[in-house]
């Protein structure tokens, strides 16, 4: 399993000062699946992406994408390996339009025929997003936000996507949309996506693999249908 991995994680630790947030974290995402980070509040899920996206720089620990070695590698050189990091709160440029913000997450790309295509392919997959290209970002809802972030990290072509809390403050409606989006997008392309969720039921929905973190660390992986399925687990670490 290991050796087929997309993402493989070791002994992860981070923070922000001196005590350490994540303790020895392990994870493994094969490709073309989703894997559900869930976990109370401050149990880590956030820092254990900013340290993936290289926001933040680990203490200890290995990191290794498609079997490369990411210790030292800078955030930009994280994005070129195929590395796409939406983050809470999204991260759209307020002042720029839609179309400006899409073509941000195409800049860094060599083959501009291909980031042009992937442009379109994100305005086919997010027809509210096609209607208003010339929109500012402020002017959109926070569904809309949440699509042009998605379809910002998209048009980089990434191998893995790393997702914050994508329902955050969204009707259930659009919550629905977005996962199924982010099904369709597995199902069909093959894109591998880690997947931070307050809302537990949803993510283990499409979930492949869930990860239960509490204070730090990891105290469970198991298949997303059986963690959905474990009363005992979802009690004691899940609140439902
Ligand atoms: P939430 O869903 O509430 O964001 P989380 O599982 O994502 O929870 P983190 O945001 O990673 O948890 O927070 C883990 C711990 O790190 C918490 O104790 C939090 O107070 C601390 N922390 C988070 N951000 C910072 C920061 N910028 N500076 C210092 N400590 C932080």
């Amino acid at each position: 399993m290991t050796a087929d991995a997309l993402l493989t994680v070791r002994g992860l630790v981070a923070g922000y000062g001196a005590a350490p947030v994540l303790h020895a974290v392990d994870l493994t995402v094969a490709p073309g699946t989703i894997v559900a980070v869930v976990g109370a509040n401050g149990a880590g899920k956030t820092t254990l992406l900013r340290t993936l996206s290289g926001m933040l720089r680990p203490s200890d620990g290995q990191v290794t994408l498609a079997g490369e070695d990411l210790r030292g590698v800078a955030v930009e050189q994280l994005v070129r390996r195929g590395m796409a990091h939406v983050p809470e709160g999204r991260g759209v440029v307020a002042e720029l339009t839609v179309d400006e913000n899409l073509r941000l997450g195409g800049l860094w790309r060599r083959d501009r025929a291909d980031a042009t295509r992937a442009l379109d392919e994100v305005y086919q997959l997010f027809p509210p997003l096609a209607n208003r290209r010339r929109h500012l970002g402020h002017q959109l809802s926070g569904g809309e936000r949440q699509m042009l972030a998605l379809g910002r990290a998209l048009v980089g072509r990434p191998r893995l996507l790393l997702l914050d809390e994508p329902s955050l403050g969204l009707a259930p409606r659009v919550v629905a949309q977005i996962m199924a989006l982010l099904r369709r997008l597995r199902d069909d392309t093959g894109l591998t996506v880690l997947l931070v969720e307050q809302n537990v039921r949803s993510a283990l929905r499409i979930a492949d693999q869930g990860v239960v973190m509490a204070l730090g660390r990891v105290v469970t992986t198991a298949p997303a249908a059986r963690l959905r399925d474990d009363a005992e687990l979802r009690h004691a670490y899940l609140g439902f």
